[in-house]
């Protein structure tokens, strides 16, 4: 018995596209995907670690709709997001003979998505693409609102486009595979939305996350679907990040500081610096006032209970005169002052141009000490 599928709409005119999410999504993959087909071919991306667990099933539901196929593995790990593989993968694709009616799948996480879908938007000025997102992080996150890109070596996502998939399988399912200390990763952006401006959902993760994090999978397709509808709001409110679309850099900036710090490496996943910045904007903004003690140490207490960082790693010691340059190095600052993401409690998140950089020093201190 399979449990119900849910569908989250992108809005965004023409180039609107459906979510569908819920477990044994990859075996449906062919009869999703070939209606939305101009020609007879697909071009399946994906990595070294998911080819072996998911390339199968996918190509074998696309060649039961009568898809012809073909395939790329490019390595796993963000070292793949540069201009070396998009070269690779573009010169795979034009000896692959891709025409304008092809249609480009990419499964994997957010280094498959954002890598590949860069290569569709530029591949013969665009071709059709879809998303089949394989990690917490890419389904609530990354395979959302289009942007797609590469690092370079003057920093992450740096190269990229705007660019909507036509269609996203998220099958929750495949989270099973993910290593614990993956999906913990990208139950910080989870919980994000929840922080932004939905309390009611973070209570309910309060109740219901560690079931999230342990594969139920009612859990998890909720959890997945309340944080699809929450991005593809703001993301339809402000689809090229000119406003609320800022919201989503919760905990960014300071979680941009610390993976600088640690070098962009394995001492740190995104997710991790993402909760430690949420937990430093929470403080911070308890600091200023802004926010009552209490939903501070209610997000630090969510967040221990499940086992992500609400202190700074040790025996790293963090510098924070570099910490604030980090910040203000972020690609977020305009005229020369840094966006923060502040919050008058959990759900009550809002952007300000004005902390005060005494008092930013002082709760980085405190983190530090
Ligand atoms: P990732 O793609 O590197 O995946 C993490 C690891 O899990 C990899 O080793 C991968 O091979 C492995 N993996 C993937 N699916 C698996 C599965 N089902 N079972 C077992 N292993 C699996 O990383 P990520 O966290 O998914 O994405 C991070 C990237 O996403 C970053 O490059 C970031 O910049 C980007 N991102 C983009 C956006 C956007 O809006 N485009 C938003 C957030 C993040
Ligand atoms: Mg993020």
């Amino acid at each position: 018995m399979s449990a119900a599928l849910e569908q989250v709409l992108v809005e965004l005119g023409e180039r609107s596209y459906p979510i569908h999410i819920g477990p044994g999504l990859l075996d449906r993959a062919g009869e999703l995907i070939k209606p939305l087909m101009q020609g007879g071919r697909a071009l399946v991306v994906t990595d070294a670690n998911v080819a072996p667990l998911y390339l199968e099933r996918v190509q074998k539901s696309l060649a039961e709709a009568g898809v012809v196929t073909m395939h790329t593995v490019v390595p796993a790990g963000e070292q793949t997001k540069d201009f070396k593989h998009l070269e690779a993968l573009l010169d795979a694709m034009l000896e692959a003979r891709a025409e304008r009616g092809v249609m480009v799948v990419a499964l994997g996480g957010g280094v498959i998505g954002d890598l590949t879908g860069f290569a569709a938007s530029i591949l013969l000025r665009g071709v059709d693409f879809v998303q089949i997102p394989t990690t917490l992080l890419s389904q609530v996150d990354s395979s959302v609102g289009g942007k797609t890109g590469i690092n370079t070596r003057q920093g992450k996502n740096l190269v990229g486009t705007f660019y909507q998939p036509r269609l996203v399988l998220a099958d929750t399912a495949v989270l099973d595979t993910l290593p614990r200390r993956q999906v913990l990763a990208g139950y910080a952006e989870v919980a994000k939305y929840g922080v932004i401006d939905d309390e009611p959902f973070f209570a309910w993760l309060e109740a219901n996350g560690s079931k999230v994090i342990d594969g139920d999978l009612e859990a998890r397709r909720h959890a997945v679907a309340v944080s699809c509808r929450a991005k593809a709001r703001i993301v339809a409110a402000d689809e090229r990040e000119g406003g609320v679309r800022a919201l989503l850099n919760l905990g960014h900036t300071f979680g941009h500081a610390l993976e600088a710090e640690t070098g962009f490496s394995e001492e740190m996943l995104h997710g991790e610096a993402v909760a430690l910045g949420m937990v430093m904007a929470l403080r911070l903004s308890a600091r200023l006032g802004l926010a009552p003690a209490a939903d501070a140490e209610r997000l630090e207490r969510h967040f221990e209970a499940l086992g992500l960082p609400t202190a700074l790693p040790r025996p790293r010691l963090w510098a924070v005169d570099r910490l604030i340059r980090h910040m203000a190095g972020d690609k977020k600052v305009k005229d020369g002052k840094v966006t923060f993401v502040m919050a008058r409690g959990i759900g009550k998140s809002f952007l300000t141009r004005e902390v005060p950089e005494a008092e930013l020093a002082s709760m980085l201190s405190e983190m530090a000490a």
